[in-house]
């Protein structure tokens, strides 16, 4: 199908990004030569404990976090699971009241769901026609029984930027802990765990160009977390399992990298980002970008074309060797339609009728522009069909 397509545009880097060869050179090592078990008292599983050392360190560096605050996980999910249940159950004596957004992803909102079966009551705060959660929302929602507050710090879908400091603060004045998802965040936003106010802080490495399949949970020194599996004593009797030593020295390159050269990534991912949308406002009638275009990353453009199907533009463009998204990847699949859109209150039916466009550092403007006028084809073909459309 597509694989025959000469031209190829990736802006599905919201999804997933792909591994910096960098990152992949700064791993091999640890698959081939330094392949020790890091818990092993032997030489090998020193030289392979050092590294991982070595890239806690760093990455704390990175995060404005000491090292003694990051633990590894395999990723974004086990991340997200691990704050919401453990920081809940060390917490559950004091009160059982959680509030999160409306917005999240499934990997907090099912978390959510499951602390609501056995005995949570969860607040979810609804985001305003921009995507982003009005501050003053949580202040009302607050209650003498709250434990934990989850609030992501960009959206998957929109890329809408979320007031996280300031929702940092008002945990903090009330002694609530404060969990934020920066899993979309990492790689082109400022991520600095103490200006944040920020007492939990999930990332995954595969969206800054690092390997799927790691990832990490900071915890603010002092504050208590349950363990979410049991098993043996790695990451300070917190998380179980043998340590992906790969994983985790790729994560920290990939993050060093994505720090210091995040002023030139930005500015290429926003260029083209920029060309794209424009082009596609101005050219395509009837459609319309979903959520705030000033907090919002700089490589998201998620946009609703009235009267047509936002999974068949998906389709249509995929044949054309564009990959694109509708929702996120992890609801892609399934019928159920996007509820991150429904909950800005746009139009009626641009939950069924928006794309997500996610431009990364290896984007070009000849993508952008690849993508815009394939899509200027391709909406106009399928509005031909629809018989809603009012061209
Ligand atoms: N949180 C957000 C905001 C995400 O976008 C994703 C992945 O799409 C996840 C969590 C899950 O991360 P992972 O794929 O590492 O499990």
């Amino acid at each position: 199908m597509s694989d025959f397509v000469a031209t190829k545009a990736y802006l599905d880097n919201a999804a997933t990004t792909r591994i910096d060869r960098r990152v992949v050179d700064a791993m091999l090592p640890y698959m081939d030569s330094i392949y020790g078990n890091p818990s092993s008292l032997h030489w090998f599983g020193r030289a392979a404990f050092a590294a991982v050392d070595a890239a806690r360190a760093e990455i704390a560096t990175r995060l404005g976090a000491s090292p003694s605050e990051i633990y590894f996980t395999s990723g974004g999910t086990e991340s997200d699971n691990w704050a919401l249940r453990g920081l809940a159950s060390a917490r559950k004596a004091e009160g059982r009241h959680i509030i999160t957004t409306a917005i999240e992803h499934p990997a907090v909102l099912n978390a959510c769901r499951a602390l609501e079966s056995e005995g949570f009551e969860i607040t979810a705060l609804h985001s305003g026609p921009d995507g982003r959660i009005e501050p003053d929302s949580l202040r009302a929602a607050i209650r003498p029984d709250t434990i934990l507050v989850s609030a992501m710090f960009a959206n998957n879908e929109t890329g809408v930027i979320q007031p996280i400091s300031e929702i940092g603060r008002i945990c903090r004045s009330k002694g609530i802990v404060f969990h934020t998802d920066a899993v979309q965040a990492a790689g082109t936003e400022r991520i600095d765990a103490r200006e944040l106010c920020v007492d939990a802080l999930s990332l995954s490495a595969h969206k800054f160009c690092g390997p799927k399949g790691v990832g990490l949970l900071y915890v603010r020194d002092g504050v208590g977390i349950a363990p979410l599996m049991r098993g043996g004593s790695q990451e300070r009797n917190l998380r179980p399992g043998t340590t992906n030593v790969p994983g985790i020295v790729g994560m920290a390159k990939a993050l060093r990298l994505a720090v210091d050269e995040r002023e030139r990534n930005v500015a290429n991912i926003r260029k083209c980002r920029d060309r794209f949308v424009s082009r596609v406002l101005s050219e395509i009638p009837n459609c319309a970008l979903n959520g705030s275009s000033e907090h919002r990353l700089c490589g998201n453009a998620n946009i609703a074309f009235r009267h047509v199907e936002g999974e068949a533009v998906m389709m249509r463009l995929d044949l054309r060797g564009i990959a694109v998204s509708t929702g996120s990847a992890c609801a892609a699949g399934n019928a159920e339609k996007s509820y991150v859109i429904r909950d800005l209150g746009g139009m009626p039916g641009d939950e069924n009728s928006s794309v997500r466009f996610s431009f990364g550092k290896d984007n070009t403007v000849e993508d952008a522009d690849y993508a815009a006028d394939a899509l200027k084809e391709e909406i106009k073909i399928l509005r031909d069909w629809s018989p809603l459309s009012q061209e």
